[in-house]
């Protein structure tokens, strides 16, 4: 096996640029699945340093949301309720039949806005 020298730094550099990872890995005579795992481990030791770069095709980029799932078992309803620091959940009832009776929280993570439905990135 070689030994792939990668410079960090200009890693970073090309990272924070938003070169797509296998032009990246093209420019530093790497291969995509090295530089991925080298950013992966680096964003572990320093996530601050290595914000997620998030793309979704012809949309500007949004800020991830944190959200709770939500179903409403007696409504047959899926819906999604955002994070807020100071939202109160316990007070979250279904839209439709304004009960919290038959909720069962379904997850919690984080989601992007996407034209297609929700989607889980975490
Ligand atoms: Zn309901």
């Amino acid at each position: 096996m070689k030994t792939e020298i990668v410079n960090k730094e200009e890693l970073r550099k090309l990272f924070l640029e938003g070169l797509p990872l296998a032009e990246i890995a093209k420019k530093l005579g790497s291969t995509y699945g090295s530089i991925r795992t080298m950013i992966y481990h680096e964003r572990q030791r320093k996530p601050h340093e290595w914000p997620l770069r998030i793309n979704y095709p012809g949309k500007s980029a949004e800020p991830p949301l944190m959200m709770h799932l939500y179903e409403c078992q007696d409504c047959a309803l899926d819906f999604a309720v955002e994070d807020y620091e100071d939202a109160d959940h316990s007070a979250t009832v279904c839209p439709i039949c304004h009960s919290d009776e038959y909720l069962q929280e379904r997850g919690y993570g984080q989601f992007t806005v996407t034209s297609a439905p929700l989607r889980e990135v975490t």
